[in-house]
């Protein structure tokens, strides 16, 4: 081998040494991350970027109030490094004491602590609040509403929390990942701003809903939550709460009640005959896959079906 051949051959042996102990794809230590559902895959996906595995435990087509745990997502979770929770009773069918048995390394992220949480059922325009006797009944041991990630500065800092378990489980890529989240904030920030400059002016702001998943939207835009036909979509609501409901819905003249995208709404068609009001629908980001730009994608939809809806002349 002549010298400029072997000067060659130890350049290139350098060159893939250093670009395998940089590479990011590496399997081997790779981290591995299982998000619960949507907005938190999306999130976490966002911030890590190539340095990390993120996963999402739910199919595209499962809904997280009604979920069980399965073989699957056991065997999932066993290989992952992180957890990614909403936290606030979402994941609550996930047995916390059968997970530390299979997953003893497995780090749990709870992403709504530091959250400002509101009582659940919210406390509405009308008597629709006291529809039932305990917070209890519907949010488990938790009695706050889970839907924080509907809110997009809630949404920044759930963010913040999985940049923080992410920099700690791979200190290696703390100044990547931090680089890649101060983007991802200020698309989340945007998305705020569009929101509040869109809301803002829109002659008609009274929310109806199909499950109680928007509180904190409505409160961040001064929306007036107006009602919900029922807490969960799973969870039927009486005769008795469908009147108060359509009594609500008239008094306060709202002309548009929002159904809610891959969730049966009949019961809320049957409200929107009753009482003349037009059907639209919204996005609660439970159902479907996740991607690193999906939650403003289909947050961005959503602020465009409110200014449809908010937008037209009063009936
Ligand atoms: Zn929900």
């Amino acid at each position: 081998m002549s010298f400029s051949s072997a000067v060659c051959a130890l350049a290139w042996l350098i060159s893939t040494l250093g670009l395998w102990a940089s590479d990011p794809a590496r399997p081997a230590t790779k981290l591995r991350v299982v998000c619960s559902f949507l907005p938190l895959q999306s999130h976490a996906a966002a911030i890590a970027g190539e340095l990390a595995e993120v996963e999402q435990l739910l199919t595209k087509d499962a809904a997280p109030h009604e979920s069980q745990l399965t073989p699957h997502h056991v065997a999932r979770l066993v290989r992952a490094d992180l957890f990614i929770i909403n936290g606030i009773g979402m994941e609550d069918w996930i047995r916390r004491d059968l997970l530390k048995e299979a997953a003893p390394n497995l780090r749990v992220v709870d992403t709504s602590v530091g959250l400002s949480l509101r009582t659940s059922p919210a406390r509405l325009l009308d008597d629709v609040a006291h529809r039932h006797a305990s917070a209890e009944d519907a949010y488990g041991a938790h009695g706050k509403n889970p839907h924080v990630w509907l809110d997009p500065q809630l949404a920044r800092q759930q963010a913040s929390v999985i940049l923080q378990a992410l920099q700690s489980a791979d200190p290696r890529n703390h100044d990547a990942y931090a680089a890649n989240a101060r983007i991802y904030d200020l698309q989340l920030l945007a998305l705020h701003h569009e929101f509040a400059a869109v809301l803002k002016p829109l002659p008609r702001r009274n929310l109806v809903t199909l499950h109680d998943a928007f509180p904190y939207l409505a409160s961040r835009y001064e929306l007036n939550y107006v009602g919900y036909v029922a807490e969960f979509p799973e969870k039927d609501p009486t005769p008795q709460e469908l009147a108060r409901l359509v009594t609500v819905i008239r008094s306060t003249q709202t002309g548009v009640l929002f159904a809610e995208e891959g969730y049966a709404s009949g019961l809320l068609r049957d409200i929107a005959r009753q009482t003349g009001a037009h059907v639209a629908s919204l996005d609660t980001l439970e159902i479907g896959q996740g991607g690193s730009s999906v939650y403003c994608q289909r947050m961005r939809a959503n602020l465009v079906k409110l200014k449809e809806a908010f937008g037209e002349p009063l009936r």
